[in-house]
């Protein structure tokens, strides 16, 4: 594949370096040779799950007392912006890693800590975090699942839909009202165990237009009984502030999923209009593919030295919500546009599945969706104006 010599991001050091290159071959050898098995079978194999988890690729920011690596959130930006860089683009790893682990790390007792940190770090546990309703989805504050006190329990009743790895997940955080009638502020976070429950079912591994090899499911909870440990936070009522504390992550993950696309896209719209001819020429002689080619690794190096601007600020505790929804936005509008104009320069093979840009069209479209709507990140960043 043709490098692009984008700027390299200022946050990264040797030891990114060598993570870059672990990953690089994990997907390479472990996981691409079986991706199209994935996507038939709708998810990942739980082994390649293990296989991560004793390659250090599960958990990055967990601290070594805990039974992780004792990195931080640029370990997770190398691991996830390599994934979509190398055509992984479903595995469900990095809301597992940089979505779910947080809210443990940040929310979680000494206790919770030392009981789940190192299952998620080995994939004993795979993770998953259940907001979505069929009724709720931007409007959050909708959520219908509750979860009543019942002596030393909760017990949890509701439906959620969406959910990323809903088909493997063993470890789910649950968004319920505690007090319906209190708004977000009757809004409480749960881990649930779900080996460990009864009334817990899941429902149909959804049939979506991409992203085909994650098993985004429906998961039912009916009269789900969890200990009072299981809450996240030392009292009730702290999920909506734990949700708005963790979303820009979440966002700036999104983004550098975007941006590893758009450069696997235009290195493989390169490598291809060097090799195919029409007019008796390579399609890259054309003026309009330069142009084309031009005008997109300008965008892409715009793009790159953004959200390394965002990492950078991230890493130092000073990225605002505002600007992580404009990385989020901003970066998955611009991976459908130039994905697009890949596809173009492909002609009719860039149609043709086989073809790594046509997968590509499909998988990128979600990144609009989830995550909050890039019109709820739009209405976000107004906000502060
Ligand atoms: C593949 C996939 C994976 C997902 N993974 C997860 C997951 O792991 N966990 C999870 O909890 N959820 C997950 N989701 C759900 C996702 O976060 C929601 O789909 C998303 O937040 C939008 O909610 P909705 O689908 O209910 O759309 P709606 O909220 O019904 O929105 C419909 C349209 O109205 C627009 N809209 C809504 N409100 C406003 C407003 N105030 N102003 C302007 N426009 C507005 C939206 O932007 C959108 O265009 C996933 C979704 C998909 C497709």
């Amino acid at each position: 594949m043709d490098q692009l010599d984008l700027p390299r991001a200022s946050w990264m050091n040797e030891e990114h370096d060598m993570l870059e290159r672990a990953c690089r071959s994990f997907y390479e050898q472990v996981c691409a040779p079986h991706y199209e098995r994935f996507e038939e079978q709708g998810c990942f194999d739980r082994d390649i799950w293990s296989k991560a988890g004793e390659m250090g690729l599960l958990g990055a920011e967990v601290p070594e007392e805990f039974g992780g690596p004792g990195g931080s959130f640029a370990h997770d930006a190398v691991i996830t912006y390599q994934a979509t860089r190398m055509g992984i683009d479903g595995w469900g790893a990095p809301l597992h890693n940089a979505i779910v682990i947080p809210y443990i790390l940040h929310y979680g007792s000494e206790d919770q800590k030392r009981n789940w940190l190192p299952k998620l770090v080995s994939a004993q546990y795979i993770g998953a975090i259940a907001m979505s309703e069929p009724a709720a989805g931007s409007d959050l504050q909708g959520v219908k699942t509750t979860a009543r006190k019942d002596g030393n329990q909760y017990v949890i009743n509701g439906q959620k839909t969406f959910i990323t790895n809903g088909q493997l997940a063993n470890f789910i955080i649950v968004v319920a009202k505690t007090d319906p009638s209190a708004g977000a502020k009757g809004t409480s976070l749960f881990a649930v165990e779900t080996d460990q429950v009864e009334g817990f079912r899941r429902g149909r591994n959804l049939d979506k237009i991409g992203f085909k090899s994650n098993d985004t499911s429906e998961l039912f909870f009916d009269d789900v009984k969890v200990p009072a440990s299981a809450l996240l936070g030392p009292e009730e009522g702290q999920g909506f502030v734990q949700l708005m504390e963790q979303l820009p992550q979440e966002r700036l993950l999104i983004a550098l999923q975007a941006m590893g696309r758009i450069e696997r896209a235009l290195a493989e719209t390169v490598a291809y209009v060097k090799e195919r001819s029409a007019f008796g020429k390579k399609i890259i002689e054309f003026q309009n593919t330069q142009f084309e080619l031009a005008e997109m690794k300008t965008e892409a190096t715009v793009a790159k030295v953004f959200v390394d601007h965002c990492v950078a600020r991230h890493l130092n505790g000073s990225l605002d919500p505002a600007t992580a929804s404009m990385a989020k936005y901003w970066l998955t509008d611009l991976q459908c546009n130039l994905i697009d104009r890949c596809l173009q320069l492909h002609g009719g093979y860039g149609y043709m599945n086989e073809y790594p840009i046509a997968r590509m069209y499909r998988d990128a479209r979600v990144e609009r969706i989830y995550g909050g709507t890039n019109e709820i990140m739009k209405l976000l960043i107004a906000r502060t104006l």
